[in-house]
């Protein structure tokens, strides 16, 4: 009986096998927990002790809060799972105090403390995990984190099987990391927080909520993937180094965000773990920094188990496998062996145990010698397939209009190579690379052809450059060529910096601009002489003789475009005048204010 084995029986009743795990994360990739259990107050946390202590050897255990800090492997986790419920969900709030259970939700807990007037954790609506995930990450966001409200808590040693109140200065509380380890549950914790004004905190609370919605992407993920190395930012490395936007397979380094890898749904996690891996190399041959995962990794090769171990200390250390899943060189229900002396045993019934054993001893010995000879013709498979028999002679691209293919072939770097050892996605990213190409699928043919299949980007916009001639955009803000004149059919984008050359993108204050051009009706282009963004990101059109379109804010730009093209199809308004569609469903038409448009007076 393996130790988990051990556990299971212990906990029959309370915890059940082979359960999805990935799907009780915020990514929704990966597979299954060998074992996980329930526990919906300390009883189940004692009764999780006592099969700790039945399993005698060290058991891989992990508490699962709302999962949306881990990444689970394809494979699963090989050990006990415990997520708290029941009594670990409250919240509690008594003066300035705020008690909430493990299991609380944090932006629950801080809608709740801000609607009782208290200030110093709103921020914790941004963070969509639980109180005790949030304790043993020490979660922060907007200028604060867990260590700066946490007054103390109640920490339940799985491995001792006893509780104890601590205060902040005994947990070790640092950047997205603390002393609280895999065997310990936060059964509470409570936040000293600061008597404030009800609709200030509430107010605080919606702008977080609206700050996320417009700096992050949805979909599936666990925020952010790094830890922000000392003085720098994590997002702006990966942005830099090129790869927002990189795809490998189902995962994807979100195109809003570059410290942010999505998972397609019904994606797997073993593709978001090699971005990861990926990411981190790129960045670290570009600027010597080696970035740090945030996010949890579960159940990976290579990664260790967070091994928890109860009762007395083991005669010697296992190795993982020997913990995870294998009975190997242990005694099984202390059978003997054939060198073990048996004297209180009944002579024929040892005779027979002996010869069960010689039995098991011949089988294992087939096994071993078919699994030998299997190795043998998988080894000459291998060889085969590696050689340059089968290297890849044929390459073809397809979809390409503005990219020379040959560039393609050259970024893809798959010819000459044994088919088989070609990375179809590592090589597609190289090809993603390339300032025009928005999507790139590698795809083997054998014996020995490679088809690259792209989809190019949409030039959308043109900046003009400051010593002369202008860049071209996609709607995104990739800059795609440099041109000496601007192509025909193309708006010029004022008051825009263009950050370097072809495969450099704008900056963020070029969003609300770039959303325009990428919405603007083939009707109104021909109207548009030249586009405008003023403070606090407000967009201008200049549509000739005094007339100027007042857009507001990057939002809802398509109804604000449709707006304004069925005022101009009602009535074309001259001059000086602003067509006012800020709130798309009630255009106005008027003399211009003092200080806008931001040409007035020009053109
Ligand atoms: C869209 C999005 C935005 C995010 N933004 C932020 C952000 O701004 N700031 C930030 O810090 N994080 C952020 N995160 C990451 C994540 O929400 C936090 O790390 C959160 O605190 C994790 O809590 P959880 O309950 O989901 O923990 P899980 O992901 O379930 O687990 C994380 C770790 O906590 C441990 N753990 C969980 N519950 C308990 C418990 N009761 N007792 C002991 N250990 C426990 C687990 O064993 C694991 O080691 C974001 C995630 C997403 C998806």
């Amino acid at each position: 009986m393996t130790a988990l084995d051990a556990v299971a029986a212990s906990l029959a009743g309370r915890a059940v096998p082979d359960q999805p795990l990935g799907a009780r994360t915020t990514y929704r990739v990966g597979g299954h927990a060998a074992l996980l259990v329930e526990a919906h107050g300390e009883d189940d946390l004692v009764a999780v002790h006592r099969a700790l202590v039945a399993a005698g050897d060290p058991v891989p255990l992990l508490v699962v809060g709302q999962g949306s800090n881990l990444l689970v492997a394809d494979t699963g986790f090989p050990g006990l799972v415990v997520v708290l419920g029941g009594e670990f969900d409250f919240v509690d709030v008594h003066d300035t105090t705020v008690r909430a259970g493990g299991s609380a939700s944090l932006p629950k807990v801080a809608r709740k403390s801000a609607a009782a007037g208290l200030r110093g954790l709103e921020w914790g609506v941004g963070v969509p995990g639980s109180v005790g995930g949030a304790l043993r990450m020490n979660a922060g966001g907007h200028g604060s984190d867990i260590a700066a409200v946490l007054d103390q808590c109640r920490l339940f040693d799985l491995s001792a099987g006893e509780a104890a109140v601590w205060g902040p200065d005994r947990l070790g509380l640092g950047y997205r990391r603390s002393d609280v380890g895999p065997g310990d549950a936060v059964v509470w914790a409570e936040f000293a927080l600061t008597v404030g004004d009800r609709d200030a905190a509430m107010e605080a609370v919606t702008e977080v909520v609206r700050w996320r919605r417009e700096h992050q992407p949805g979909g599936s993920n666990a925020g952010s993937v790094f830890t922000n190395p000392a003085g720098d930012s994590a997002g702006r490395l990966v942005d830099e180094a090129g790869l927002k936007g990189l795809r490998m397979g189902s995962a994807q380094v979100s195109p809003k965000h570059a410290n942010f890898i999505q998972a397609d749904s019904g994606g797997s996690a073993d593709d978001v773990h090699r971005l990861i891996d990926y990411v981190r190399s790129v960045v670290a041959d570009r600027t010597g920094v080696v970035l740090e995962p945030e996010v949890r990794l579960v159940g990976f090769a290579g990664d260790a188990l967070p091994l928890v171990h109860a009762g007395p200390e083991p005669q010697t250390p296992p190795a993982r496998a020997e913990v995870s899943t294998s009975s190997r060189g242990r005694d099984l229900s202390g059978s003997p062996t054939p060198d073990d002396p048996m004297p209180a045993v009944e002579p024929r019934l040892w005779q027979r145990r002996m010869a069960v054993l010689r039995d098991q001893s011949r089988r294992r010995l087939r096994w071993i010698i078919a699994a030998l000879c299997a190795v043998v013709a998988a080894t000459a498979v291998l060889v085969t397939l590696h050689s340059p028999v089968l290297a890849v002679r044929n390459v073809t691209v397809d979809g390409v209009h503005r990219t020379d293919p040959a560039a393609v072939v050259a970024a893809a770097r798959v010819g000459g190579s044994p088919l088989v050892d070609i990375d179809t996605g590592a090589s597609a990213a190289r090809v993603e690379q390339l300032p025009w190409v928005a999507h790139a699928t590698v795809v083997r043919s054998w014996p020995d052809g490679v088809t690259i299949t792209v989809t190019e980007r949409v030039p959308v916009a043109v900046v003009d450059r400051p010593g002369g001639g202008v860049a071209v955009v996609d709607g995104s803000g990739h800059v795609l060529e440099l041109a000496a004149t601007a192509p025909p059919g193309l708006l010029t984008l004022g008051a825009v910096a263009v950050p370097g050359g072809p495969g450099s993108v704008l900056g963020p204050a070029a969003g609300p601009a770039l959303a325009v051009a990428d919405a603007l009706p083939a009707t109104l282009a021909p109207g548009v002489r030249r586009l405008a963004v003023t403070a606090g990101h407000r967009v201008w059109l200049d549509l000739g003789g005094g007339v100027s379109a007042a857009l507001g804010g990057g939002a809802h730009m398509g109804a604000k475009l449709q707006s304004l093209a069925s005022v101009l199809a009602s009535a074309h308004p001259t001059g000086p005048a602003v067509i006012d569609v800020t709130v798309p469903d009630l255009p106005t038409v008027g003399p211009p204010a003092a200080g806008a448009p931001p040409w007035r007076g020009a053109a």
